[in-house]
């Protein structure tokens, strides 16, 4: 893996083990940057100014200083005025981003239609609107050129009004991109082969079981595809051939803004012939039934009903028996018209069963 830039993970929690931490972890390493260290602070209520206090913020610069870092990720959604503040204390050169625009990073890297990409500006330019608002309010700021590192240095007032006009013409843009974007989901057919998409949660093991399944396969050619083919392999199992494809997946607390452009990062899910849902089996009840429910909901959205589904409830390793036995029942009850399938992909337990019943769906599907 090309590691594109070294970065510090900050953040501001009532609690150590705040799941946002984790994902927020998981979804940088994902968009490639090194972590070389990461600064939280517990506190019951962030700092309105820089959301750490003063006392972290300059354990941040001196830490920004010995590691030579010049991107920092904040786990929490940062409010305008903070992020002004935190630029102007962290240097104009420095990359700042939250957890929305590390989102908006990632979808950005796997966008793979104009669609995606249009919806992924629109969301970002929305976003970041209201803290060039801020700026212009801010008159005392010492200069001219906005911070947000990957947006470049326009001055403030122009900058306003160039996105506010991008933002029309985007949203134009879309309306008629739609039915194109239909055309290239029906393109699906020159792939020659049956596709197989991973989907479920960031951490749930979806990459875990791609690197197990395509230990020994080759990279394959996706004609009109081609942003795809960095996460999908062919595999010959049990007599049959497919293309496995790894999905980004479903992110926690989606945040509104970016729904769309979640949606159009998708594609893998529109394109799959089969979809393996993987559920983490280690986590509680309630988040593995909040997160069932909502993957399925989703899959329903942009997939439609049709496609055939395989949970694979995966990390059995970790629990005993009777927590399994009681999660399946959980899970037969909220998806009860799937197949199920236990498996642990670090252990490669059951993997081969979960292949044959892949293949199944596939040897069933009608052309
Ligand atoms: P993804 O975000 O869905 O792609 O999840 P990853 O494949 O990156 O896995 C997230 C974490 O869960 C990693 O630390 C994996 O090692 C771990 N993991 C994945 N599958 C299993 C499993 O079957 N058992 C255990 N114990 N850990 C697993
Ligand atoms: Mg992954």
């Amino acid at each position: 893996m090309i590691f594109l830039d070294k970065a510090i993970i900050v953040g501001a929690f009532s609690t150590r083990d705040d799941f946002r931490l984790y994902e927020v972890e998981e979804l940088a390493k994902n968009r490639g940057y090194l972590i070389v260290d990461k600064l939280i602070q517990l506190r019951r209520i962030p700092h309105s100014g820089y959301l750490i206090g003063p006392g972290k913020l300059q354990e941040l610069k001196d830490k920004m200083k010995k590691y030579g870092v010049k991107t920092v990720i904040f786990v929490n959604e940062l409010k305008p005025g903070q992020y002004f503040r935190l630029q102007k204390e962290l240097g104009l050169d420095v990359n700042i981003l939250d957890r929305v625009l590390l989102i908006l990073e990632i979808f950005e890297q796997r966008a793979s239609t104009s669609e995606a990409k249009l919806q992924i500006e629109l969301a970002r330019l929305k976003y970041t609107l209201p803290w060039a608002r801020e700026l212009v309010r801010l008159k005392g700021f010492g200069s001219e050129k906005m911070g947000f590192g990957s947006l470049g240095g326009y001055p403030y007032k122009a900058y306003l009004s160039f996105a506010r006009k991008r933002i029309r013409l985007i949203e134009e843009k879309l309306e008629k991109l739609r039915r194109k974007e239909e055309k290239l989901i029906m393109r699906r057919k020159e792939i020659q082969l049956p596709i197989v998409t991973l989907t479920g949660y960031t951490q749930s093991g979806k990459t875990t079981l791609f690197n197990f399944l395509t230990r020994e396969s080759k990279v394959i050619g996706l004609g009109p595809f081609t942003t795809l083919e960095t996460c999908a392999r062919r595999v010959d199992a049990h007599g049959k051939s497919f293309i496995i494809v790894d999905s980004l997946g479903f992110i926690e607390e989606m945040p509104q803004l970016i729904l769309d452009a979640f949606h159009a990062t998708l594609i893998e899910l529109k394109l799959a012939d089969v979809i393996v849902l993987l559920v983490d089996v280690s986590e509680t009840p309630s988040k593995m039934r909040r997160k069932l429910e909502t993957s399925l909901s989703i899959i329903a959205d942009i997939a439609g009903s049709e496609r055939p589904i395989i949970v694979a409830v995966n990390k059995i390793d970790l629990i005993g028996d009777s927590r399994l036995e009681n999660a399946l029942k959980l899970i037969k009850r909220l998806a009860p018209q799937h197949e199920i399938t236990i498996i642990s992909a670090k252990k490669g337990v059951n993997i081969d069963y979960l292949l044959r019943r892949i293949v199944d769906k596939i040897s069933n599907l009608k052309v």
